[in-house]
Order: structure tokens, then C-alpha cells, then sequence
């Protein structure tokens, strides 16, 4: 792999793909390799990686743009319309940046682009015939409104002293360390709810609306059925029993709802000058994409390593992928 990819076609399959089969990046290694340890931190969050972006953004929406919980200790209209109006410009503003730059501008054209094909567009399978305004809609509407739901519910609770809260100056290591667990959490939370969600009885009616999208683009990451945002959101309830700091629970929010349209951009990283800067997919979940039922967690954890549902992205991977899906629906 080049540090300065070209978009020649790797495949008929695909436009692009990282080295196969895929490596694994998660903390997770047994026995442990404190030198690999070392690595991973370093790649994760002693540089200007995603992760440290958001935390940053966390701190500077916690302290200057979302109500406080003085604020938050009753329901009113005006602090809740805040963050729902935070949300919208957040999610609505990753989404329409990213789309803008990739499919609108076409910032990289196809490189490091996995999938051949653009987005659909005057098909009948998406609401108003366009994937685009098809995601956007759900995006915008339950999406945005859900995690809103979560978000608020949970400061009220902090503000009351209902869900248990720390102090920065109290407890900065649990403050720090509540930042590394929180994707780890979530990796574990979302690994298991995508399962479930794969039970043939729920996958048809709730998870096949996001999985329509075959050929991912940015408007696809929260693309979902309510229902769907209910379990994928209730991740974040792990702030009603566990204590953690208001900028914890934004740090949560921003890595569900633009974290979501980030890993679904339809490309492995944003180059700059030819360089990569930001790593946005993950042909893990592309392959989840495309074959169903592989890969229902992500790199974080390797649950699908240890419960035999990774697909490495080569051709063993597929025909193995095809036949787990074969028996599942055989019933
Ligand atoms: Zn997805
Ligand atoms: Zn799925």
C-alpha cells in the first residue's frame, strides 16, 4: 500500500481496497506487547487523530455552545430546541461537508474510494427515487432527533443527581480514561446490537432500511430506521449508571452521530496534497455492506474475529459470508 494511491480500478469488484486480509488494529492482542501498546496510543491519541478531534470538539461545544446543567435541571423548550439546533448544524454539517467534498466537488476524485459507483440516483427503491435525499431525510428527521432525546434525558438526569457525575479537577484520570473506554464500549454495545438486528425478523423490518445502501456515501451513516436509532442510540445509557462528565456524554454523541457518517464516507481516508490526514471508512464495514452478515462490529474490538463472523475481505471470506447467510434464511 502507497502512501500516494492513484484511482486506477484494483478489481472488478472493487475500486479500491487496503491489503489483504485485513490486519487487526484493535488494543485486544493476546499475550500483551507492551511496545504494540505503545503504538496503538500513539496512533489513537498522541497525534491529531479523529479521536482527539472530537475530543477537543466535545470540550469547545461543552464550554461555549450546549446549555449548561444549571440549565438542565428542568425540561424547558428553549435549552432543549439548543440542542436539538446544535445537532442538526453537527450532523448536518459532517454530512453535507463530507458530501460536498467527495461527490459534489470531487475533492479525490476515486481514490481510496472502495466501491466503482456513484450514488444512486431516479431509482424506486429510495424514497423520493435519490439514496442522497433518501438518507438525508432519515438522517435529519429521527436521527437527529433521537440522539437530541438521548442527550437531553441524560443531563437532566446529571443535573439531578439521578446519573452519577465527576468533577475534571477530582478525578482527572477516570476523566481521561472515560475517553478510552468510551469507543471501546461502544464497539461492544454496537457489535451486539447490529447482531440482533441481523434476526432475520428484525433485519427485514427495521436494519434492511440501512442496508439498502450497498455503495455507502456520508448521508448513509445514520441512515436508519427509528427503531434502529433506538437500540443503536441506547449506547449512550451507559451515562445513566456509570459516572461520567457532561463532556464525556458529547464526546459519546458526537462519536455516534458524525463518527457514524464519517466511517460510512464511501472512502478509507481524506488525502490531502496526496497524503492521508483523516482516516474516515473502514473496509470492514464496506464488506458488511455488500455481504451482509460478516463484520457486525468494528475494528475496535475483534468480536467477529472471536465469534467466527469476520470476512478478511478475501475471496474465502465472501464464499464463507455467502453460506452463513444461505442458512440463516433457509429456515
Ligand atoms: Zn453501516
Ligand atoms: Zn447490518
Amino acid at each position: 500500500m502507497t502512501d500516494t494511491p492513484d484511482d486506477t480500478p484494483i478489481s472488478k469488484e472493487w475500486n479500491y481496497h487496503p491489503e489483504l486480509p485485513l490486519a487487526d488494529p484493535s488494543v485486544f492482542k493476546w499475550p500483551p506487547n507492551p511496545m504494540y501498546l505503545m503504538r496503538w496510543m500513539g496512533r489513537n491519541w498522541l497525534m491529531l487523530s479523529e479521536r482527539v478531534i472530537m475530543a477537543i470538539l466535545a470540550v469547545a461545544l461543552w464550554y461555549f455552545a450546549y446549555p449548561s446543567l444549571e440549565q438542565a435541571k428542568s425540561f424547558s423548550v428553549g435549552w432543549v430546541v439548543q440542542v436539538w439546533v446544535i445537532n442538526l448544524v453537527l450532523v448536518g454539517g459532517t454530512a453535507g461537508g463530507l458530501h460536498w467534498y467527495f461527490y459534489m466537488r470531487r475533492g479525490q476524485n476515486k481514490q481510496l474510494k472502495f466501491d466503482h459507483r456513484d450514488q444512486a440516483k431516479k431509482n424506486r427503491l429510495w424514497n423520493f427515487s435519490d439514496q442522497v435525499r433518501d438518507n438525508l431525510f432519515w438522517t435529519m428527521t429521527s436521527g437527529v432527533a433521537q440522539i437530541t432525546g438521548f442527550q437531553v434525558v441524560t443531563m437532566w438526569l446529571m443535573a439531578n443527581g439521578y446519573a452519577p457525575t465527576i468533577e475534571i479537577a477530582q478525578n482527572p484520570v477516570w476523566f481521561i480514561l472515560g475517553l478510552m473506554l468510551l469507543p471501546i464500549w461502544s464497539a461492544f454495545h454496537f457489535y451486539w446490537v447490529h447482531r440482533l438486528l441481523h434476526v432475520p425478523f428484525l433485519y427485514r423490518r427495521f436494519h434492511s432500511l440501512h442496508h439498502r445502501n450497498v455503495n455507502i456515501g456520508p448521508w448513509s451513516g445514520l441512515a436508519m430506521h427509528p427503531v434502529e436509532h433506538l437500540l443503536y442510540l441506547s449506547t449512550l445509557m451507559i451515562h445513566w449508571v456509570v459516572a461520567s462528565h457532561p463532556i464525556h456524554l458529547i464526546f459519546h454523541v458526537i462519536y455516534e452521530g458524525p463518527g457514524a457518517i464519517m466511517s460510512h464516507t464511501g472512502y478509507e481516508d481524506l488525502l490531502i496534497k496526496d497524503r492521508r490526514r483523516l482516516a474516515l471508512g473502514t473496509f470492514y464495514h464496506q464488506l458488511h455492506h455488500r455481504y451482509y452478515e460478516c463484520n457486525y462490529g468494528n475494528q475496535e474490538m475483534p468480536w467477529d474475529r472471536w465469534f467466527g463472523t469476520f470476512h478478511d475481505g478475501t475471496t474465502e471470506g465472501t464464499q464463507a459470508t455467502k453460506q452463513r447467510r444461505f442458512k440463516m434464511y433457509q429456515k
